[in-house]
């Protein structure tokens, strides 16, 4: 018997977001293709309203901020999963498991999608009548390019470095996940994949013949614009990859991390070694607010921000939650908004940048207190600009 099976975008429904749920499209894909109906529910009301109408619901989020009312999850007929759960481990195992699609028809959470449902095909129009509905209340189709333009996936999953804020903690290493032609689209005009550490991919005891190369060749073949969307690995850079990816046919920024400040010698060579063959400026998150949310964190922010400038890279603040527990928060907040924008980051030092924004603006009140605290920090970065070291 056909089902009607209901799919929440939690994060969608909660913050609203840029990027369609991949476990949704996938989880859609498997169902449409067995005959079922599957239908994304676009409010909280919906879904508590009409629960009885669906054979099954899933829920899936990445974020673990993103609130669910309560009472859902309790529903007869809904399982969630995804990395914003913590008790769900829905990426891992890297390729899924043996079970039968079935079993995760059960309330509760999901831990790991069946192998048949990860590796189906997406259906990347799970999100199009919410989008036709958004652009016609007038927002810009530029908005929803994620939802349109893209095919979406994995080649590798998993990470060796550990690292505590991440859903990669315990991962045991980069292992291959799928071929490209998996999940590609021939009809989109561009991919996007959110590889947790594509440099890092060497070596998979299971695919001897698999690495980073041999994934930028099967990129290469498919003739179409693509881009990494989790922060590369820099550290990891030699000759060879900065010259792949200098030939790539890439899509927007480079985008690296450099997440904390004893990594700057690595990610200087990183650096220096992009440079001798790519002119392009790449783009580095720079995470705040993780190792303390003290004037240290700012001030490695400040270091931090001062070598990519001098590398002639461009910083992008990523703040963790935990900022918001700083006296300093508003200077987390200046940041993102001077380094974020590369218009002013070019332009301004960071007092001036504050300044621009009016003698009475909270920017300026926030920078003057910090200053205040701490003027041996404000001495040494407020008046470093791009230009000094990028004329
Ligand atoms: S390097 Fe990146 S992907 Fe790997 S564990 Fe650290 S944050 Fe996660």
């Amino acid at each position: 018997m056909k089902k009607i099976i209901g799919i929440v975008d939690a994060d969608l429904l909660d913050n609203g977001t840029r990027h369609p749920n991949l476990v949704c499209l996938k989880l859609a894909g498997w169902y449409r293709a067995q005959g079922d109906t599957v239908l994304l529910i676009d409010s909280w009301e919906d879904l508590l309203y009409h629960a009885k109408e669906y054979d099954h619901i899933f829920i899936a989020k990445v974020f673990d901020f993103t609130r669910i009312p309560e009472g859902v999850l309790d529903l007869h007929n809904v399982s969630y999963g995804g990395t914003g759960f913590p008790d769900s481990f829905i990426a891992f195992p890297p390729g899924g498991s043996n079970l039968p699609a079935e079993t995760i028809e059960r309330r509760g959470v999901i831990r790991t999608l069946p192998n048949v449902i990860e590796h189906h095909m997406p259906d990347y129009h799970l999100y199009d009548r919410y989008v036709e509905k958004e652009i016609t209340r007038g927002i810009k189709p530029i908005k929803y390019k994620d939802y349109l333009d893209f095919s979406i996936g994995f080649a590798t999953r998993g990470c060796f470095r550990h690292c505590k804020f991440c859903v990669n903690e315990n991962s045991c290493g980069v292992r291959f996940h799928s071929h490209i032609s998996e999940w590609l689209d021939p009809t989109r005009k561009m991919i996007y994949l959110w590889d947790d550490n594509i440099l890092a991919y060497t070596h998979d005891p299971n695919h001897p013949d698999g690495n980073w190369r041999q994934v930028f060749e099967e990129l290469a073949e498919t003739g179409k614009r693509f881009q990494f969307r989790q922060g590369m690995d820099i550290r990891l850079m030699t000759d060879e990859k900065a010259k792949v990816l200098n030939e790539a046919h890439y899509y927007g920024d480079y985008i690296f991390a450099f997440d904390h400040p004893e990594e700057r010698p690595s990610i200087e060579k990183g650096l220096d070694c992009w440079r001798r063959h790519n002119d392009k400026i790449p783009k580095l998150y720079v995470l705040v607010g993780w190792d303390s949310q003290d004037q240290n964190d700012i001030e490695s922010a400040f270091m931090r921000i001062t070598v990519l400038m001098k590398h002639r890279a461009l910083p992008y603040i990523m703040r963790h939650e935990l900022y918001k527990n700083s006296k300093y928060r508003g200077t987390y907040i200046n940041l993102a908004r001077w380094c974020n924008q590369p218009s002013f980051f070019k332009k301004k030092s960071y007092r001036e940048y504050c300044l621009a924004n009016g003698e009475h603006s909270s920017t300026v009140r926030y920078m003057r207190e910090f200053e205040h605290d701490w003027p041996e920090i404000a001495k040494k970065y407020y008046d470093i600009r791009w230009d000094q070291f990028n004329p």
